[in-house]
């Protein structure tokens, strides 16, 4: 199998590491990638949201699977531009991808659908706001209608930043605050047959203990120890299946990654967003785990062949990535300084480039990660700190509590 993987951030690296490890594939193509990408797949230059450039692409690399790694280019409609050259392509179509591009449509499926999240409004000018600010009383949620690269959403107890926050977004839901302990829940789907992979958990604020600004992500942990019994079960019952159920019948079935965030409230999982595609850096941790083969996973749930897939295996003991980013992040990282001791195992590469003679700079917010497993959390995330230590990277920083409270038996679902 030849494949084409799109994207260039952690997330890539995670997959084309576990593309590269698949024996079925004997060729891997990348686009843009990155360096650290650049050791296992041969890198092409392409604007990733370039529809008609990244089939012109998949057609000369003589693709059989595209892999669509960011949520830009599937809001774009570049799955739709690849399937229409006839090549399978992992990611789903541009309607299917609103479930992430849109937050006033992912409310109106799951409400279609019955699926159980926080009561919401669209709001799209101050009144309309200071009326579902008013109802839902703090802290206030929210939530930038359209796609934010994860820094879309406000959460806090300051009525006047909430507002402001509404005024700069246009177009905003804003919704009740859901309080519990968060959970990445990743299904690979072909758009009727669902997988789950092993429950996740990130962490969105830049500082320990949950301060500071939203960000992409600065670290993630799998498996999850505290997790209630039969919650991916009751998940797939109760969350995914309606909503693939809906989306099949609005005539846009959706296959690919659907990214399940939840919050576990004392009363249950309740959904917090859907992302059409894998989430940075959960999947750093979850394919760190998987055994099974992945471009064979890919492939069947993107040729509609899922339901005859082989159940999954997975590796023993526990996984825990943490993310080093730039000075200045997430406000406004500096980039193109030099990174030292990050050509190892187990360093994934995020915002990283390479100058002609091989210093390796910095080209990104969340510049790379370190990532290892080990027969249990604590093992995991001792070895995913001793690989963070060895990296130098002037005025870096990183969370420091990755996994901390799950190692200690902190995280309770209280009632
Ligand atoms: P989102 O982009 O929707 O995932 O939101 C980013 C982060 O904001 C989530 O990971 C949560 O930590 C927080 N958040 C979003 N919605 C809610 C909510 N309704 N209640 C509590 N926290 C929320």
């Amino acid at each position: 199998m030849r494949v084409l993987l799109v994207g260039g951030g952690g997330r890539e690296h995670a997959l084309a590491l576990g593309l590269a490890g698949d024996p079925a594939v004997e060729a891997l193509f990348a686009a843009p990638g990155n360096p650290g990408i650049a050791a296992v797949a041969q890198l092409r230059e392409v604007t990733p949201t370039d529809p008609a450039a990244v089939a012109a692409l998949a057609v000369e690399v003589a693709a059989d699977l595209v892999v669509i790694g960011p949520e830009a280019p599937l809001v774009a409609g570049v799955a739709d531009a690849v399937r229409a050259k006839g090549i399978a392509v992992f990611g789903p179509s541009a309607e299917a991808a609103r479930l992430e591009g849109s937050k006033t449509f992912a409310k109106d499926v799951m409400t279609a659908a019955g699926v159980p999240t926080a009561r919401a409004y669209t709001c799209e000018d101050a009144s309309a706001v200071a009326r579902a600010l008013d109802e839902f009383g703090a802290p206030y949620v929210v939530k930038d209608d359209g796609l934010a690269a994860g820094k879309g959403v406000v959460v806090t107890d300051d009525r006047a930043a909430a507002e402001r926050h509404a005024a700069e977004c246009g177009r905003v839901v804003i919704e009740e605050y859901l309080s519990g302990p968060e959970v990445s829940l990743f299904v690979v789907t072909d758009g009727e047959a669902a997988v789950p992979l092993l429950p996740a958990q990130d962490f969105k604020r830049v500082g320990d203990g949950d301060t500071g600004p939203n960000t992409g992500g600065m670290g993630a942990y799998a498996p999850l120890p505290w997790a209630p019994p039969g919650l991916v079960d009751d998940v797939m019952r109760d969350v995914v299946h309606p909503t693939l159920a809906e989306l099949r019948r609005r005539g846009t079935p959706f296959a690919g990654l659907l990214y399940v965030g939840l919050a576990i409230t004392p009363s249950g999982p309740r959904v917090i967003e859907f992302n059409a595609r894998f989430g940075d850096p959960e999947t750093q941790v979850v394919l760190a785990l998987l055994e099974t083969p992945l471009g064979g996973l890919l492939h069947a749930a993107a040729t509609g062949t899922l339901g005859a897939h082989p159940p999954l295996r997975w590796r023993d003991g526990a996984a825990v990535t943490v993310v080093v980013a730039a000075d200045g992040y997430p406000a406004g990282p500096r980039t193109g300084d030099v990174i030292t001791g990050a050509d190892r195992a187990g360093i994934i590469h995020a915002g990283t480039r390479r100058d002609a003679d091989g210093t390796l700079r910095s080209a990104g917010g969340r510049v790379l990660c370190g990532t290892a497993t080990g027969p249990d959390l604590a093992a995991a995330r001792d070895a995913a700190y001793a690989l963070v230590r060895d990296v130098e990277l002037a005025g870096s920083h990183h969370r420091t509590d990755i996994a901390a409270a799950a190692v200690d038996g902190r995280i309770t679902i209280s009632g």
